[in-house]
């Protein structure tokens, strides 16, 4: 049984001006046992809601959720568990931490709050001592949450939110908050404890490269709804719309009419030539708008002009040097339109030539325009 089973979920809010916002608009998903699952999506688009919901902090409008099988929600059978008999545990961007209590204190709070269960005060001490050790902060025990960093208060948070051992960990963008070094560190140390103590994630952000290198899978929100579901590789290579193609990564597009339809294969023409591109599944006719879209680092640049099908001539503007690669600005065809191209080589053309612009057929997809 996978342990989260989220079918049909809908909820709605009110603004003080009487609109009404479909925060959660229809959702479905599942996440199996031992699977790290992002949710991932601008601000507003229901992230945050939906992990309430999964705790049992917000109340659905209509749908159901189960957690390990067992309903925890259902608006048809009128079932709605209180958070705390849940099994959940929950860490959010602010830490959350009591600022009167040691850290030692902060971790146990959940191991002494449980309903029910008593532990007895050496093995509450015993796995909360454990819990500060595998979030690297062992020798912060007696510390308060003021005497510590962000990151430290961070791995705090963690450290509380594992103490328990539940099988579902929920994240609302615990690492927003932490510097860009620390938030690296704690994204490894995050996979590797997943992996190691074997509990399914479910995290919520905003960041792509945060969900790239966190998720088994991601799901793609968009202003309450699931638009893609899949893999981090799928999501790169084979995003479902626009709007997926271009919250994850960079990507070039050109809009224009399809003029051929070919099987997996389509002719775009757009203001600056003609466009081969794969399909992706959509279907199309001609006459269809439609946009051609590939990723900088498929692209290429020469000098001499290449066989492929997809080339335009255009002039280099800037390289610009990155480190790991060189980012290449060329404005191509009579629109003059910017492409990018990235390559690990930094002198492939001098800024202000002209050159060759090639992709692979593959390369292109070719996504439906509304
Ligand atoms: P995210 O976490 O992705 O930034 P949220 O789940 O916080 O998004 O919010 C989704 C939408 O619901 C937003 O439009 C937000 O303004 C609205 N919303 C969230 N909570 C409330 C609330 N308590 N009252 C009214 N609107 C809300
Ligand atoms: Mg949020």
């Amino acid at each position: 049984t996978p342990v989260v089973e989220v079918s049909n979920l809908v909820k709605r809010f009110r603004r003080e001006s009487g609109a009404v916002v479909n925060a959660i608009d229809d959702v479905s998903f599942e996440v199996a046992a031992g699977d790290f699952v992002v949710l991932l999506g601008p601000s507003g688009c229901g992230k945050t809601t939906l992990l309430r919901a999964i705790a049992g902090l917000e109340t659905p409008d209509q749908g159901s959720i189960r957690i390990s099988g067992r309903p925890v929600y259902s608006s048809a059978d009128r079932v709605d568990v209180p958070p705390e008999r849940r099994d959940i545990s929950m860490i959010f961007q602010s830490y959350a931490l009591w600022p009167h209590m040691t850290a030692f204190k902060n971790v146990a709070y959940p191991l002494q709050s449980r309903r029910g269960r008593k532990i007895a005060k050496d093995d509450i001490a015993r796995r909360v001592r454990q819990a500060l050790e595998l979030v690297g902060v062992g020798e912060l025990e007696k510390q308060y949450p003021g005497q510590m960093s962000g990151g430290q208060q961070q791995r705090i948070a963690l450290a509380r939110a594992l103490v328990n051992n539940d099988e579902l960990v929920l994240f609302d963008e615990p690492l927003s908050n932490v510097d860009a070094k620390v938030r690296e560190q704690l994204r490894f140390e995050l996979v590797s404890m997943q992996r190691k103590l074997g509990f399914s994630a479910l995290f919520v952000t905003h960041d792509q490269t945060e969900a790239m290198e966190l998720a088994h899978r991601i799901a793609v929100l968009d202003s309450g709804r699931i638009v893609q579901f899949g893999s981090p590789q799928e999501i790169y290579h084979r995003p479902a719309t626009r709007y997926v193609a271009k919250f994850i990564g960079a990507i070039n597009e050109v809009v224009g009419t399809v003029t051929t339809v070919d099987g997996g294969s389509v002719v775009v023409d757009s203001p600056y030539g003609k466009f081969v591109g794969a399909t992706v599944g959509h279907r199309f006719s001609v006459g269809d708008r439609a946009a051609a879209m590939w990723r900088p680092e498929r692209g290429r640049l020469t000098q001499d002009e290449p066989r492929t099908v997809n080339r335009w001539p255009g002039r280099v503007k800037a390289p610009l040097f990155v480190g790991s690669h060189t980012e290449y600005l060329v404005s191509v065809g009579a629109s003059q339109t910017d492409v990018r191209l990235w390559s690990p080589r930094s002198d492939l053309v001098a800024a202000g030539s002209e050159a060759w612009v090639s992709v692979d057929a593959d390369d292109v997809l070719v996504l439906p325009v509304d």
